[in-house]
């Protein structure tokens, strides 16, 4: 059987002059600010030290990586903090280490300027998308998940209200590249697909529970969209379960006052 997993076999992507990303299940990007390097996210096993430090070598040269951002505190974002502290004196960045109000912080360098701003309520309450201008490129973390649903709180009419409205405003940066935490990178179409896709869900499940059906039946009963087949691991997992955390949001009684 033959694998075309694009996350399976890590790559190094230029998406910008000296901005690189090495797509793999989990994501590590550095830019090239000018006088300093700027890492986001930090990947979840610390043995991947040397091939990544390696990787920004050989595309940056010696420049020193002088901040690392991490768009939320999970630990499969954060294994090689530890490493870029070590060896560069790296200041790590995220909402624990550095709370950023709610406009942000700015990071200048002669070459780019990048803005880091929380964004949360999609996946954890430190949600922070950064966004490189210059490049029309907005990380994301976790907040995308190629057809998930990402909140890690409860799936309710409160959390359904302000992921729906934080997708609203990260969409408004109107990125040309959109990059997750993990899999392969993404664009703003791809973020608005995924906000229709979960308010259809939200109807359909309400609609097929109030006709009595069993998750079986629903399952049968809501196929993923062909336009979104060829997501990263959608058909394979990711629609199922999505349609059991409404189906099971809805049969608790959460979802009774949110209308998409
Ligand atoms: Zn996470």
């Amino acid at each position: 059987m033959g694998t075309t997993d694009p996350a399976e076999t890590p790559r190094v992507l230029a998406v910008g002059d000296g901005f690189f990303v090495r797509q793999a299940v989990d994501n590590i990007a550095w830019i090239d600010m000018g006088e300093f390097a700027l890492v986001v996210d930090a990947l979840e096993q610390p043995q991947l030290e040397k091939e990544v430090f390696d990787a920004i070598r050989s595309t940056l040269g010696d420049k020193p990586v002088r901040y690392v951002l991490n768009t939320h505190t999970h630990y499969d974002h954060m294994a090689l903090n530890a490493a870029f502290q070590q060896r560069f004196g790296a200041e790590i960045i995220n909402q624990r280490t550095s709370p950023a109000g709610p406009r942000g912080r700015w990071f200048e360098g002669s070459r780019r300027r990048v803005l880091m701003q929380p964004a949360p309520g999609c996946h954890t309450e430190e949600d922070c998308v950064v966004w490189v201008p210059q490049d029309k490129a907005l990380f994301v973390g976790d907040i995308f998940g190629w057809g998930l649903i990402p909140l890690e709180a409860e799936l309710g009419n409160e959390s359904a209200r302000l992921l729906a409205q934080t997708y609203g405003r990260v969409i408004e940066f109107a990125a040309s590249v959109v990059i997750p935490g993990h899999g392969p990178l993404a664009t703003t179409a791809e973020l608005s697909r995924w906000v229709k896709y979960f308010h259809w869900l939200c109807r359909e499940v309400r609609q097929a529970c109030s006709q009595g059906k069993t998750d079986r039946q629903i399952t049968q009963a809501i196929p993923p969209p062909d336009d979104m087949k060829a997501w990263w691991r959608f058909v394979l997992w990711k629609h199922e379960d999505s349609l059991s955390k409404v189906a099971r949001a809805i049969r608790h009684g959460r979802l009774t006052t949110w209308e998409p």
